[in-house]
């Protein structure tokens, strides 16, 4: 079926604002919702009063009018062209049409010449405070009348106005937070959203706006708050919270409470420009910092304020807030009084997320994690004597992520734990399929500082061991001498119950923590590696000559096997032979090599530098 073209003629008029009519129609979240007793009754009083069969509250939609309530019409909506609300939008009152069939607007209207055979309509639209018609409140009948008398207009007009005032109040509560009764993130979001399109770049400062994000308290310490003294001292921190922030901004300024111990508002105008914002931030931050009291108890929090230029941030309110927001956790972490919007910063913050909540999928999945081995040779023999087992990381969306950005990301979370029990698995089962094979080179796995800070690490190892039939002496460990540094009591016991266990230990990337040489005496550990950006330029650079040198010589008198890392030229080879060091790893000799190449490298036979065989 289709339906009657209508003519041009009786096309209903767009409205002057149409765009912000649609918005705003969008922000009261109206359009398809449940019906609700509140607006039913409402029609059902017009229909009483107008003596009419058919009442409704129509909303225009961009190309459909939608009922949000309807007595007497069995259809849920109808298109926008056939729609009489859509004429009455922007009547100044109502639009009063007494017989539909003699009005040429309607009379080839499908809703006049077929069902419901409209003859009769009266509508008056329904006006937000800005003058913005969402629909209308209207009357119809099948049969010709007579015009509204004017009590019938006037009740017609009085019934629009509860329906919007029904409307608005229906939002305002949706909108407010029950704890501070301050506008909460829906209003905070609405507001941002109604908001005139972002500022060209050309506009003066002054016009600009500005989100501030308040976050009274770190994460942990409000639930902590609510855990420990009850949901009602959380609460009256809050309220409190909101009192001193309130008096610390201009007037005028609308402040939200948008989730547990966050608070936002907007600064526009003069108040947004650079020295005001600037003192505005200093109130705020001077008037949280003081402890809040609860029962005469001091509860100190930490704070952080973040602001966004609105022209600064991704559009739209989400993203304004989550702006403003990551500036403000910023603030928090480095313990400023407040901090800007770092787009950079964001994006990182942006990745890291992203690439820790993948690692556990990598870690389930059959093809993301790898290891990769490179060779380490014995300098006088040119001679294999083992391989560092690096991890690698190929990921679905990202592709390769290196070691070096996502162990130190590991490290900062409960993930690292897994992620080294992964790579201690891998290389095991590595380790025993080689070892099968009669290639008996031992494999060191690095690990991070907060493992050994586990009371059972040692314990773990062993089992797995256990469970892959490999002996301790097929592997070695390789620690950074950070690690080391912290936690030291843990620490040197894991160190020691992994020495018992017949499991050297190497110090990695020796050289670039903070402590001195004659720490070395302490460590229970067997080698020393000593940190690329030494060996690098070892041949041409004094200096690097000098601490390489000297740390050789130590390292031996105190028992320590050295090595080398980051071997990549004949030059670095021959000189780290000539002043003693043991050992030596890097592009030179090899690059990292998947578990099958590695075996080819092997088979190829000892490694000699180009620039010796002359
Ligand atoms: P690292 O343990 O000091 O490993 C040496 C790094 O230097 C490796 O980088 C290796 O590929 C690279 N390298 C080797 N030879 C040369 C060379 O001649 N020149 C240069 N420029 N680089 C060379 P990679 O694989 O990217 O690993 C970076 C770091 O990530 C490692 O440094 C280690 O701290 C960490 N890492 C790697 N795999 C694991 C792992 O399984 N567990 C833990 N906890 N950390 C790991
Ligand atoms: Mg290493
Ligand atoms: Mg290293």
């Amino acid at each position: 079926m289709t339906l009657p073209m209508t003519p041009a003629s009786a096309l209903p008029p767009i409205p002057a604002r149409e765009d912000d009519r649609l918005a705003a129609l969008q922000r009261y979240e109206l359009l398809d919702t449940p019906a609700e007793p509140a607006f039913d009754q409402i029609t059902r009083l017009a229909a009483k009063l107008l003596k009419v069969p058919v009442a409704l509250i129509s909303l225009v939609d961009r190309d459909r009018q939608w009922f949000k309530s309807r007595i007497g019409l069995p259809v849920q909506e109808t298109p926008r062209d056939h729609a009489f609300c859509a004429h009455a939008l922007e009547s100044d009152s109502l639009l009063v049409v007494t017989d539909a069939r003699q009005d040429e607007r309607f009379a080839g209207n499908p809703l006049v010449t077929g069902d419901p055979n409209i003859r009769f309509y009266a509508g008056a639209p329904l006006r937000t405070a800005d003058g913005l018609a969402l629909g209308t409140i209207c009357v119809i009948d099948d049969q010709p009348r007579a015009a509204l008398t004017p009590e019938e207009e006037e009740a017609l007009r009085d019934l629009s106005a509860m329906t919007m005032a029904h409307i608005e109040a229906r939002r305002a509560v949706g909108y407010l937070h029950p704890v501070t009764a301050l506008s909460n993130r829906f209003r905070f979001l609405a507001d941002v959203d109604a908001l005139p399109a972002d500022a060209t770049m050309a506009e003066p400062a002054d016009f600009r706006e500005t989100a501030v994000v308040i976050d009274t308290a770190a994460s942990q310490q409000y639930a902590e708050l609510t855990r420990v003294l009850g949901q009602v001292c959380a609460d009256a921190f809050e309220v409190d919270c909101a009192r001193r922030i309130a008096a610390s901004l201009p007037e005028r300024t609308r402040l939200y409470h948008v989730s547990p111990a966050r608070f936002t508002c907007i600064l526009a105008g003069h108040d947004a420009a650079d020295g005001e914002l600037a003192s505005t931030l200093h109130r705020i931050s001077t008037a949280i910092r003081s402890p809040f009291q609860y029962q005469g108890v001091p509860i100190a929090t930490s704070s952080g304020i973040g602001f966004v230029h609105r022209s600064d941030s991704p559009p739209g309110g989400v993203e304004l807030l989550r702006a403003a927001t990551s500036a403000a956790h910023q603030s928090l972490e480095e313990q400023k009084p407040w901090c800007a919007y770092d787009e950079e910063q964001d994006r990182a913050a942006h990745r890291a997320f992203l690439l820790l909540r993948s690692l556990t999928e990598a870690m389930g999945a059959q093809d993301q994690l790898h290891i990769a081995y490179q060779p380490k040779v014995d300098l006088r023999t040119d001679r294999c004597i083992g391989a560092e087992a690096l991890l690698r990381w190929t990921h679905p969306a990202l592709g390769p992520i290196s070691p070096a950005e996502f162990v130190p990301l590991a490290e900062r979370t409960a993930l690292v734990r897994p992620l080294t029990e992964w790579v201690i698995a891998a290389v095991l089962g590595q380790v025993s399929h080689w070892r099968r094979r009669g290639i008996a080179l031992p494999v060191s796995i690095n690990i991070s500082m907060l493992d050994l800070g586990t009371g059972d690490f040692a314990d773990r190892v062993a089992a797995m061991l256990d469970r892959h039939g490999v002996r301790a002496d097929w592997i070695d460990f390789e620690v950074t001498e950070s690690a080391l540094m912290t936690d030291r009591a843990e620490v040197d016991r894991q160190l020691h119950r992994l020495r018992n266990l017949g499991i050297a230990v190497e110090i990695d990337d020796f050289g670039t923590g903070q402590s001195a040489l004659s720490y070395l005496k302490d460590i229970p550990a067997t080698a020393v590696k000593i940190d690329q950006r030494f060996i690098r330029s070892i041949a041409a650079e004094r200096s690097d000559q000098i601490m390489v040198r000297s740390t050789i010589e130590l390292a031996h008198d105190l028992g320590y096997l050295v090595v080398a890392e980051g071997v990549e030229t004949a030059e670095a080879y021959d000189w780290l032979r000539l002043h003693g060091c043991d050992f030596g790893q890097g592009y030179l000799i090899s690059r990292p090599l998947a578990p099958a190449a590695f075996e080819d490298w092997l088979a190829a036979g000892a490694f000699r530098p180009a620039a010796m065989s002359a």
